[in-house]
């Protein structure tokens, strides 16, 4: 059993959050959150009813009473996500939400909503959660903080290939474009912007696999 209880990722866009998350999750017998899916869940609520994403009154209003239910993976089950009841899991990788997501992401009462939730989430421990501020501001007490990174010509290229064949596709100069933004709003915002947390491991994702990356990781959670 390792000695670390509870593991934050953070890292920008397609840095290999989700997959590293999910395969430690695997291997540790621990749950995993990826906290993007719950902006990506209210961007997707914002998106149905039509209201402005640069609105911060007409956004916080929303996110006050919008029900967003998100589901621990264990690394084999997917977690589910359902707004207001409605289950939303496969609609919250559109372009369309990706274009909003970090529009509603740097509203301060939006935040405090989402980070109040991951923190219950987070309580029973056993946990790797992964976002922009999880070893910064939502688990600043976690047992171990890495941040992923990678090129954005190698994150761009993964997106793009994700990307295939789920509608529309777009060239690889317009994934990196958009990934270039998101990470530039995500970085730049005044609330929480992403960076590594004090004591973070940072991990450059580049060019090995990621199933060595879980080996790091774990041999860190076993040392710490
Ligand atoms: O990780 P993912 O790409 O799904 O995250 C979508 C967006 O949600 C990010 O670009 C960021 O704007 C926002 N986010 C955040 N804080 C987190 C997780 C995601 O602001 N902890």
């Amino acid at each position: 059993m390792p000695k670390s209880s509870t593991i934050a990722i953070d890292g920008p866009v397609a840095a290999g959050k989700s997959a590293v998350g999910a395969l430690l999750a695997l291997r540790l017998g621990y749950r995993f959150i990826d906290t993007g899916v719950m902006y990506r869940a209210l961007t997707w609520a914002v998106l149905r009813d039509k209201v402005d994403p640069d609105d911060e009154a007409a956004v916080t209003a929303l996110a006050g009473k919008t029900h967003i239910e998100v589901t621990s993976s264990d690394g084999l089950e997917s977690s589910q996500i359902r707004v207001d009841g409605q289950d939303v899991t496969g609609q919250l990788r559109t372009r369309e939400v990706e274009q909003g997501v970090s529009r509603i992401s740097c509203f301060t009462e939006v935040r405090r909503a989402m980070v109040t939730r991951q923190r219950t989430l987070a309580k029973q421990g056993m946990l790797i959660m992964a976002g922009r501020d999880i070893g910064t501001v939502v688990l600043p007490n976690a047992d171990l903080k890495i941040f992923l990174t990678a090129s954005s010509e190698e994150r761009a290229r993964r997106r793009h290939l994700d990307m295939k064949g789920s509608g529309p596709s777009p060239t690889f100069e317009q994934v990196l474009e958009e990934l270039l933004h998101r990470d530039k709003l995500d970085t730049e915002r005044a609330n929480s912007p992403l960076r590594p947390a004090d004591g973070a491991h940072i991990l450059n994702t580049e060019s090995i696999d990621l199933t060595q990356v879980v080996e790091r990781i774990i041999a860190l959670a076993e040392d710490d």
